[in-house]
């Protein structure tokens, strides 16, 4: 087995015992960038001191200093989370060429981890989007089959770790980003909740709802990363007081007595009938291991998408009004007076998702309109995240399915907003009410394209999610996370 086939935790292992070093990691990581990121199209920026951090990992372990588990692991960083020194495009024209002068925390601590930071991961333009396709910068392809998205807007991401170009990746998830990519990839991963980790520095969409997390090939792994990037940050005045968490040190491996809701609003008619049969299958097997299954209801769960782009377009409208061309990024080259630079930095630096999202953010804010849309939907927010706390009164963790079907081909849906938005119907949720989720493989169409199992938690009840998730994937017997057709 090559290296890059590994999960950060038997690297991890290696490390430790001398079986390999940081640079070794890097270098077989690289020649496999190197063969399959012409085909994949992961990335947007390579970070150039990658080996430098690498040797000083094992500069440090020669000296036996004591070191972070996770210090020499490759870690690909979403192009919208900002790296100092290391352009942050967004994925968008607007700031093609921008370079942040501050790291965002969790950047930093990847960093005091000792993590080695590869590179910058291709995304939707501005994380609007489920299939990467919006990105200025270029096509991300699903490592499984080429000829279909990754999913998105964390398509970058997700694809690296399934590609073996990165070992483990962070992403942000406003309405699914994380765990819809990692479903139609194949990989784990998971959106923690709402303030247990820092947004200083990831460039908002919408943030009530935005948060960072991480992509891995098992769920130690992003156990292990979440470990790392979670915690109170005095920068983000959303962030949460919490004691800093080892969500990895006692990771459980069975389901024995864990119960287990099934929303039955999560398996309507709007999701393929191959996906429902993963997800079932994948309930009975943990049935099967001694969970305890409860049907349960959350009624609400069918205005969820309008709330959802509601919510999600007010704030990126305000959010993105800074790109002006006076602060950040592009500017339009000729330009007749204030209003017209404005105007004309604009309309040339968003690509049309973006700009669709800010006319109807600005539309569901205008006075007229304010009252029969966004206030609204802030009353249905209040009872999705009701419904879910009432749930969790007699269920440790929902399951349902994280995607309506796999991975669909390039192009399919591009030109049907609407069809695109329904990608996110089982995972918009979760955001509106600020719980933790995560998604992991389960089951596979005829054409061998995966789908993904959620596990959606109470809020801060990450350690249970990541439990019962390693208990799943225990007697599945590991994910087989790495695409065997590159
Ligand atoms: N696909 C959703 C959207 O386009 C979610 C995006 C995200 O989570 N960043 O808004």
């Amino acid at each position: 087995m090559k290296l890059y086939e590994k999960t950060a935790a038997e690297l991890s292992e290696m490390l430790r015992n001398k079986e390999c070093s940081a640079a070794e990691i890097l270098n077989d990581v690289n020649e496999r960038i190197d063969k399959v990121e012409d085909k994949v199209g992961a990335y947007v920026t390579l970070n150039e001191k990658a080996m430098e951090s690498a040797k000083a990992v094992d500069e440090a372990i020669a000296k036996g200093e004591k070191l972070h588990p996770l210090a020499g692991i490759p870690i690909g960083i979403k192009d919208n989370i900002s790296t100092k020194g290391i352009r942050t495009t967004c994925s968008s024209k607007m700031l093609e060429n921008y370079v942040p002068p501050f790291n965002a925390t969790v950047v930093d601590k990847v960093n005091e981890a000792g993590m080695v930071i590869t590179g910058k991961m291709n995304m939707d333009e501005f994380a609007m989007g489920s299939s990467t396709e919006t990105s200025y910068i270029h096509l991300t392809r699903n490592p499984r089959d080429l000829e279909c998205v990754p999913g998105g807007s964390s398509g970058g991401s997700a694809a690296a770790v399934a590609a073996g170009e990165a070992i483990v990746t962070l992403g942000s998830d406003t309405g699914g980003s994380i765990r819809q990519p990692a479903a139609l990839c194949g990989v784990v991963g998971m959106k923690p909740t709402y303030g247990s980790v820092s947004r200083y520095g990831l460039v908002a969409f919408a943030s009530s709802l935005d948060q960072i997390g991480s992509f891995g090939k098992s769920v130690r792994d992003v156990a292990m990363v979440q470990s790392v990037i979670s915690g109170y940050d005095k920068m983000d005045a959303t962030s949460s007081y919490m004691e800093k968490t080892d969500y990895a040190a006692d990771l459980k491996d069975s389901v024995k007595g864990l119960r287990v809701g099934v929303p039955d609003e999560y398996f309507g008619d709007g999701i393929d009938d191959d996906a429902k049969e993963s997800v079932y299958n994948a309930i009975k097997t943990l049935e099967a291991n001694g969970a305890e299954i409860k049907k349960i209801s959350l009624p609400s769960t069918e205005f969820a998408i309008n709330t959802y782009y509601i919510i999600a377009s007010a704030e990126a409208s305000s959010n993105l009004a800074r790109f002006d061309g006076v602060k950040y990024g592009y500017r339009a080259k000729d330009y007749d007076g204030l209003i017209d630079m404005y105007e004309k930095t604009r309309s040339e630096g968003f690509g049309d998702e973006v700009k669709r999202r800010i006319m109807l953010g600005t539309f569901v804010l205008s006075s007229g309109f304010y009252d029969a849309y966004y206030k609204k939907a802030k009353l249905v927010q209040r009872k999705i995240s009701a419904e879910f706390s009432d749930a969790f009164k007699e269920c440790d963790i929902i399951a349902t399915p994280t995607v309506p079907s796999a991975a669909f081909k390039i192009g399919e849906n591009i030109g049907d907003p609407l069809k695109m938005y329904y990608s996110d119907v089982c995972t918009v949720t979760v955001n509106i009410a600020g719980l933790p989720a995560i998604s992991m493989p389960c089951g596979t169409n005829s054409a061998g394209m995966p789908f993904g199992l959620q596990f959606i938690g109470n809020k801060f009840a990450e350690q249970t999610i990541l439990d019962a998730a390693n208990g799943y994937e225990k007697i599945c017997g590991g994910f087989n996370a790495i695409a065997g057709t590159l």
